[in-house]
């Protein structure tokens, strides 16, 4: 199960969350002013395979690591 960082719209928290792949942040709410749907940040797991278009040929433009 990956780890999700979520950061509070209101008052700026971030914090972690153990949630399914592909959870939303629909029901998720700030531990600290309890505003509801925070915004999703880019979780510590790289997506590998799906939607990754730059790293199929060549050299990736985001990462710089060649394809082979
Ligand atoms: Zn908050």
């Amino acid at each position: 199960m990956p780890i999700y960082e979520y950061k509070c719209q209101k008052c700026g928290t971030k914090f972690e969350l153990l949630q399914n792949m592909g959870a939303t942040n629909e029901g998720v709410t700030c531990p600290k002013c309890n505003t509801p749907k925070p915004v999703k940040q880019f979780s510590v797991f790289k997506t590998s395979g799906e939607g990754s278009s730059g790293c199929e040929t060549g050299v990736c433009p985001t990462c710089n690591i060649p394809s082979d």
